[in-house]
């Protein structure tokens, strides 16, 4: 009998999974992958669009070309999930599931911080990073603030990268002089997991001339005044703002009851949830993993062993390590890497230095991604 899976969200994670089921299972396989928009893009491709350094037709990848035996892909909206019925509903219909899959990402709430505007003043979607880019095409002069609202978020790097690639950006223009960037995180270093990453990131700030602001938040911002508000109820006035929304699981998933402190808490052993054939991954999840795009494959892989394991009648030895890489990009077109191990020793990262050939390896990280899910 097939297997009937029912994987939502065809990010990171979603894709992942569903790559492996079908290669391992295909012919026994009946998975349906659903979401609502029409194109997958890198997290980090919003840096690359906000920046210039590559345009928004070269970034998005098609799920028409994610095609794999035993998968069909639904571009539609879920609106309802029934854990214990296994049952979900979307905008195109109900779907009932052997197992049942949640990969649907980390949202963002826009109305915890008054002021900030999806798509207008924040670049962690992809319509702010495209609508920040057009105006940092004709900014010449004045102060970037670059503010997080809070943690945890994607990527923990990326603000510090946004503030590397926007020295990098203004200088390429001729205007860095007559700019000021400022960043403002509730970290108190940089990288938490890594003290040399941080140490190294507080280097070249100092060098380039990047005001940190740590333990800081965000609080609200009054455009009208161009004035940022902080949780120690200071103000700093700013020309452009680039912020970093609040996160928390996408409302349909809290409406479902499965979310504990705003995300769905599942065993960080084999990535279930309470409910039987349910599974959580990605960045959905609380495991004490960082949400970025590594760790949610690396669950992808666990909870895929399982659902395996468990259709064929066996038990899988795979435990899911939260271990992974973070590229950091440090500007001038190098890229650091962070590796942790975050569920044995969430301190542990350990750091290599940026250089251009790791930068390689970051592209080619994203083109084995391209390659092995939409043959790019
Ligand atoms: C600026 C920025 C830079 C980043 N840089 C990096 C980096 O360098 N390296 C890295 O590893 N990670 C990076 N990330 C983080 C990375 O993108 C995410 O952690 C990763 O994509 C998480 O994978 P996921 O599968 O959990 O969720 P996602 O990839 O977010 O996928 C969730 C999917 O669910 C879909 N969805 C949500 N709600 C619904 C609904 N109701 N109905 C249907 N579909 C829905 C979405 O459309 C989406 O496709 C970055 C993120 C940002 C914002």
């Amino acid at each position: 009998m097939k297997l009937r899976v029912v994987v939502l969200g065809a990010g990171f994670g979603g894709l992942e999974l569903s790559s492996i089921l079908s290669e391992e299972r295909g012919d026994e396989l009946e998975l349906i992958l659903i979401d609502k928009n029409d194109t997958f893009f890198f997290g980090y491709s919003k840096l690359d669009v906000m920046f210039g350094r590559k345009t928004v037709d070269s970034v998005l990848l098609s799920y028409r070309d994610f095609v794999k035996p035993g998968v069909t892909f639904r571009q539609e909206t879920v609106t309802s999930i029934d854990p214990e019925a296994r049952r979900v509903i979307t905008d195109g219909g109900i779907y009932e599931a052997d197992v049942l899959v949640i990969a649907l990402g980390a949202d963002y709430d826009f109305s915890a911080t008054p002021g900030l505007i999806e798509g207008e003043n924040e670049f962690y979607s992809f319509a702010g990073a495209e609508r920040l880019g057009e105006l940092l095409s004709t900014f010449t002069n004045g102060h970037v603030l670059i503010g997080m609202t809070s943690a945890p978020i994607k990527c923990p790097p990326a603000p510090s990268e946004a503030a590397l690639l926007l020295h990098d950006y203004l200088t390429e223009r001729g205007v860095r002089a007559d700019c000021q960037i400022s960043l403002v995180m509730p970290f108190s270093i940089p990288i938490p997991p890594s003290l040399g990453a941080s140490k190294a990131l507080l280097k070249v700030f100092k060098e380039r001339g990047i005001t940190l602001m740590s333990n800081q938040g965000v609080t609200a911002l009054d455009p009208e005044r161009r004035v940022a508000i902080l949780r120690d109820q200071s103000e700093i006035t700013y020309d452009l703002f680039l912020g970093v929304p609040k996160h928390r699981a996408p409302d349909v998933v809290i409406a479902s009851g499965m979310t504990y402190d705003g995300y769905i808490h599942v065993s960080p052993d084999d990535l279930t949830s309470e409910y039987p054939g349910v599974y959580a991954i990605g960045d959905v999840t609380y495991v004490g993993a960082p949400k970025a795009g590594m760790f949610a494959e690396g669950a992808a892989k666990t909870a895929a062993a399982h659902i395996i394991a468990q259709a064929e009648g066996y038990e899988s030895s795979e435990i899911y390590r939260g271990d992974g890489i973070c590229y950091v990009e440090f500007g001038g077109d190098q890229v650091a890497r962070v590796e942790v191990d975050f569920l044995s020793d969430p301190s542990s990262g350990t750091f290599v230095e940026p250089t251009l050939g790791t930068a390689r390896e970051k592209e080619h990280f994203g083109a084995s991604r391209s390659a092995r899910w939409f043959g790019a």
